[in-house]
């Protein structure tokens, strides 16, 4: 049995991703900046694959900047506020610890630093508004919760900023960490009208190691690392053009049919909600969430029952699996969405994936309901 329940955390690159990179890899060796015939050609490819993305994402090519992911991307956008003069940043309580982990140092560059709560997982368009003084500049706000699927309203909040900003005359920045949101719910940045987002390949069956900065006006931006002046000076270091053409063809497929993808993980989603319902366990995951992201409170420590479930050949995590300290870090987020302290302890996140079947969900039901049951 091999039923791998944890796409949050990362998923199984597609055959079409994989072959793409050993293509491209062959194909087109050479570094993107050698101005020789080789170096030529792997330029011209990386500005069709970036074409190729943007229009997938239906922005511009200029507004893409390939990182090495979502870590990266955050730490580029962030660590450029500590060039500036200080002023607030205000950042949701249920961050990843990739935005969250800043704070300190921010706090030492003098930022002032606000954590907005999230209760029942979703940020309130009235504790942001609450929280906006002449002095705030940036303000980082995730697409999708990464342990509960919680789905925040993206396009409240940024308008709640604009208008904000006509009463001081300058604008503030938004952030939207949008790793679990691209190709998991309906997420258009066309018309979310954010500043700045991050995205993670390996998400979308893509490869490790490849992801993308969104930047509605990359000329305002100091980046991270400098170097060779590539992606137009907003990102240095030789491009990883295997990965960004893997990265491509894992978006383009993903995004194929999306809204029926996304309608039937939302069956397989419900499906398993209705089994775990039955079986007495409290549902973590607010309503509006992701259809790819279910939390819920076992009946043993978390670590416990994924260990059981994985023993049976469920592969599940706790709470979330992109912290060396997955559970803390898990706990922490559920309490401050006002969860009780034994459902934190208990919680159990089961991601799914567009490659999950109806039988892969059966099977998952029967063994959740085994291991309740005690057999
Ligand atoms: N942000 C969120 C919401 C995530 O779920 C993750 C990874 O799990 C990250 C950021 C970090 O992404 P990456 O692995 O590309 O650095």
């Amino acid at each position: 049995m091999n039923l791998y329940f944890d796409n949050a955390a990362t998923t199984h690159i597609s055959e079409n991703a994989l072959k793409e990179y050993i293509r491209t890899s062959e194909d087109f060796f050479a570094n993107p900046s050698s101005v020789h015939k080789p170096g030529l050609n792997a330029h011209k490819k990386l500005d069709e694959e970036r074409e190729k993305i943007a229009s997938l994402l239906k922005v511009k090519s200029s507004s893409i900047v390939f990182t090495s992911g979502a870590t990266e991307s955050i730490a580029s956008v962030i660590s450029s506020l500590l060039f500036t003069t200080p002023g607030k940043i205000i950042i949701s309580a249920i961050e990843h610890e990739a935005v969250s982990s800043w704070l300190p140092l921010l706090k030492q560059y003098g930022w002032e630093c606000k954590e907005l709560k999230a209760r029942n997982g979703i940020i309130s368009r009235d504790d942001l508004i609450a929280e906006l003084t002449p002095d705030t500049k940036f303000i980082g706000i995730m697409a999708v919760n990464n342990v509960t699927g919680a789905i925040e309203p993206i396009n409240e909040l940024v308008q709640c900023v604009r208008d904000y900003e006509k009463t001081i005359n300058r604008k503030i920045f938004f952030f939207a960490d949008s790793v679990q949101a691209l190709g998991k719910i309906e997420y258009d940045l066309t018309s979310l009208d954010i500043d700045g987002a991050s995205f993670s390949a390996h998400k979308i069956n893509g490869p490790r190691g490849i992801g993308m900065l969104y930047l509605k006006n990359p000329s305002s931006f100091r980046p991270l690392s400098t170097g060779g002046g590539q992606e137009r000076g907003k990102r240095g270091g030789t491009e990883n053009l295997p990965a960004i053409a893997a990265f491509r063809v894992a978006m383009e497929e993903w995004l194929t049919d999306q809204k029926k993808k996304n309608e039937t993980v939302s069956e397989y989603k419900l499906m398993t909600i209705n089994a775990l319902k039955e079986l007495g366990l409290e549902i973590l995951s607010p309503e509006i969430s992701s259809p790819y992201i279910l939390s819920f409170a076992s009946t043993l420590p978390s670590e416990v029952f994924t260990r059981m479930l994985s023993d049976k050949g469920v592969y599940a995590s706790a709470g979330s699996a992109c912290s060396n300290n997955t559970k803390g870090e898990s706990e922490k987020i559920l309490l401050r969405m006002g969860r009780k302290p034994n459902e934190a302890k208990n919680a159990v996140r089961l991601s799914f994936s567009n490659s999950t079947t109806k039988e892969d969900v059966e099977a998952l039901i029967s063994i959740l309901k085994e291991i309740v049951n005690g057999k």
